[in-house]
């Protein structure tokens, strides 16, 4: 690369790289001009791996205050690549006691060999949905409260904030938030996998693209859906607690009750469904 065309380093400040960084990609700066709080580089890469405590990931991977990598931006990047995270990992620690690690490292390889194959194909419906509602129930553009964090649901909104302010989403919450959108809302899930391409850090359209296919099951066998008891088991109940909507919760009943309405292809074409459950 030429050297003129190489992005600029000397900078006083994350303020003067904002500045520039702003200038160079007005378009990106439109949506949104915050700088991720993640460092970027080698070293910041490096620090990451070595403060990483593998041995408690798959016992605590799923709570959102549990240990997980924050690898991704520099996977993502290739600063640090999956085969020498995974070199790391295992030799520090043991393979076999990093297994479920490593088996998350897979799925990003997955999902990359997928894209190899299917190119922009990744942006169609790989298969017919599962939900038995026409695809064209679903709405073509992300519900402005959602994009503004002002749905009314705490845990709904602080993971819009989080993601626009971080660039970053653990990925309980990529899941919840996906459901959200494509099963309560009914919007196409191609509408959440752009909005959070430019939102995230770790963007990637192959990682992106394919879980939320997978959650609007045109890329598995059933539909991934939750409910309000498995958020705040896995949140520690602490968006419920303070929700301005916590008695009139969307999420708060049992899998059958929400599964028989948020997938009856009686519910009208037009309605934005969100039934609401009295919490006790
Ligand atoms: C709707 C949705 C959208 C997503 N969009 C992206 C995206 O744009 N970019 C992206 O890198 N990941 C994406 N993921 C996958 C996953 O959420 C992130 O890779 C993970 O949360 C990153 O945090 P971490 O590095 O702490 O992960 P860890 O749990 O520490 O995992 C270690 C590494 O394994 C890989 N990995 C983990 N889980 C997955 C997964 N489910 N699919 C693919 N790779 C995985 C990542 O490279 C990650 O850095 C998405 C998941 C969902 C449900």
């Amino acid at each position: 690369m030429a050297a003129s065309n190489q992005l600029r380093r000397d900078f006083q400040d994350r303020d003067e790289m904002r500045q520039h960084l702003m200038e160079q990609f007005p378009d990106a700066a439109e949506v949104d001009s915050r700088l991720s709080p993640i460092p970027g580089g080698r070293g910041a890469a490096e620090s990451r791996l070595n403060q990483f405590r593998a041995l408690q990931y798959a016992g605590s991977r799923n709570f959102l205050d549990g240990e997980v990598s924050g690898l991704s931006p520099y996977t993502r990047y290739s600063v640090l690549t999956i085969a020498e995270v995974q070199e790391f990992v295992a030799g520090k620690f043991g393979l076999y006691r990093v297994y479920k690690f490593v088996q998350e490292l897979a799925w990003r390889d997955y999902w990359q060999r997928l894209y190899f194959q299917l190119g922009e194909g990744i942006w169609q419906d790989r298969e017919k949905n599962k939900t038995g509602i026409d695809a064209s129930c679903y709405s073509a553009a992300m519900p402005d409260d959602i994009v503004h964090g002002q749905t009314g649901l705490a845990c709904m909104d602080a993971f819009t904030n989080g993601l626009t302010a971080n660039g970053y989403l653990h990925n309980h919450a990529r899941m919840w938030f996906a459901a959200y959108v494509i099963h309560w809302r009914r919007v196409r899930w191609q509408a959440g996998a752009r909005w959070f391409l430019q939102h995230l850090v770790d963007g990637d359209p192959a990682s992106n693209n394919l879980s939320w296919q997978w959650v609007a099951s045109t890329f598995s066998s059933k539909p991934y859906f939750f409910n309000r008891e498995n958020l705040e088991r896995y949140t520690n109940g602490k968006y419920c607690e303070q929700c301005p909507r916590r008695n009139a919760c969307p999420f708060n009943a049992g899998y059958e009750t929400l599964a028989a309405e948020l997938f009856s292809p009686a519910r009208s074409c037009g309605s934005k469904y969100e039934p609401s459950h009295t919490h006790e």
